[in-house]
């Protein structure tokens, strides 16, 4: 699958990164990642912790796939809100999802000092933008239910968001506990530590096929087979050409990285800048004094054409920019890229077992979200294969029914 088109970023932010050799020989293990991305990174560190014996292969360079192109917002808000959670899961498990969300944003912030390569992971606030005056009551009530079950949000009318920001909304939600990080930096350095702490890492090593036995997995690549009593699946959006799931959507997605400015515009301590509008454009800033903005997100299945919509998209995303901070007017892209992004049905990630693979573990953090749901699901899996139990994946099972759950109490 052709993941990314355009100029991908963050490169010129590790200019030597680690490299690992190709798999030339047959070998065992406890626990093979298929995947050298932010879901087999954040999995291979915690399995490193416990000291598991590990092996983690990518059949491109490690970080080169979708987590090359993510912009690296990590919010503990979901791209369905609290209150829409609540509807379809019920309220239990609403709540449920959108605390593993914090925890696994704390649990991110954490990283920093455990780390030997820099990740840039920046604690930052949100702003969550009422895109037209039709949604401010739908915000009021995600306000009301956010701080109802102890999750930070403050309600700031139209005033409020004028004095802090270029712009005027009619009304925003303004929360704490977010974070800003460098995909390529923070995949590199947990890759980095895990294999320092013992994991065996194998670049442009591919997963061919596989055997599924009663006591484990044959995996065989071009090179060498791996002999696994488990194995973790973390191959991104790549996972549908092995496996199709029913409630996975692919789609087409685009953001820019600006040139760094001398001057950073009216923006509230820099804050990650989201709205309500579906789908919905988001924007940020960066250590290096550049601005981010994504989304314009299509339908395309063809990713030659994406490869040729990039520049205009870019320039509409610029666009949007300017419209935000017409201080900016003149201001240039240095990086445009499009990519295929992933999203479910239901607006949960998938992670777990699966009936039809056994000794087989996913990790499809399909969403807006999908750093914090690779750190979710490496907490969850990494326990379930230590021996304990995590019934929390009950909620991301991989066959799951989505059956709304009549919640009286909350406006849908
Ligand atoms: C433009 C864009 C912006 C985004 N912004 C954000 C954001 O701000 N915040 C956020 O949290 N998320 C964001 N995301 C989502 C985020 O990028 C993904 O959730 C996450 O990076 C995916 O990580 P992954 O490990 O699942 O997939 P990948 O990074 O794609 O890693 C999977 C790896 O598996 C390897 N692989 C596949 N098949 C095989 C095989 N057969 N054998 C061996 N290796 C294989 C691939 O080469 C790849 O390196 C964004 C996504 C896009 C496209």
């Amino acid at each position: 699958m052709k993941l990314n088109s355009g100029q991908l970023p963050w490169d010129h932010t590790l200019l030597n990164k680690p490299a690992y050799p190709v798999l030339g020989e047959d070998i065992r293990c406890d626990c093979l990642i298929i995947g050298g991305g932010m879901g087999g990174a954040m999995v291979s560190y915690r399995m490193s912790l416990s000291g598991a014996d590990t092996v983690l292969i990518d059949k491109r360079a490690v970080g080169s796939g979708s987590s090359h192109a993510n912009t690296g917002l990590l919010q503990i808000a979901n791209d369905k809100s609290l209150t829409s959670c609540m509807n379809t899961f019920g309220e239990e498990n609403g709540v449920l999802f959108y605390k593993l969300c914090q925890q696994g944003v704390r649990a991110i912030l954490e990283l920093p000092g455990k780390l030997d390569i820099d990740p840039q992971i920046i604690p930052r606030s949100s702003l969550l933008y009422a895109s037209v005056p039709e949604d401010v009551p739908a915000l009021k009530l995600e306000h009301e239910n956010l701080t109802r079950h102890g999750f930070d949000s403050e309600y700031w009318d139209e005033e409020r968001v004028r004095s802090h920001y270029s712009f005027s909304k009619p009304a925003a939600l303004f929360s704490r506990g977010d974070a800003e990080t460098n995909p390529l930096r923070t995949v590199h350095s947990l890759i980095d530590k895990a294999h320092s702490g013992g994991v065996r890492v194998y670049e442009h090593t591919k997963a061919i096929r596989y055997e599924f036995n009663e006591d484990g997995v044959v995996c065989h690549t071009e090179n060498g087979r791996i002999f696994a009593k488990n194995v973790i699946f973390a191959m991104g959006y790549e996972t549908q050409e092995m496996k199709k799931d029913r409630g996975a959507e692919l789609i087409n997605t685009y953001a820019i990285m600006t040139k760094p400015l001398s001057v950073v515009p009216k923006w509230h301590e820099q804050s990650l800048i989201w709205e309500t509008a579906r789908p919905y454009l988001y924007f940020r800033t960066t250590p290096e004094g550049r601005l981010i903005a994504g989304g314009k997100d299509e339908q395309l299945t063809d990713p030659e054409r994406r490869s040729v919509r990039v520049l205009s998209q870019s320039q509409r995303l610029l666009e949007e920019l300017v419209a935000l901070f017409p201080e900016l007017h003149g201001i240039e892209a240095e990086y445009s890229w499009g990519a295929v992004f992933g999203s479910t049905r239901d607006g949960l990630p998938f992670m777990g077992p699966h009936p039809e693979y056994p000794h087989c573990y996913f990790i499809e953090g399909y969403g807006g979200n999908g750093t914090v749901y690779s750190m979710i699901a490496a907490e969850l899996l990494a326990d379930t294969l230590a021996g304990k139990k995590r019934p929390e994946l009950d909620l991301f099972s991989l066959t799951r029914t989505a059956k709304p759950v009549p919640s009286p109490a909350i406006q849908s």
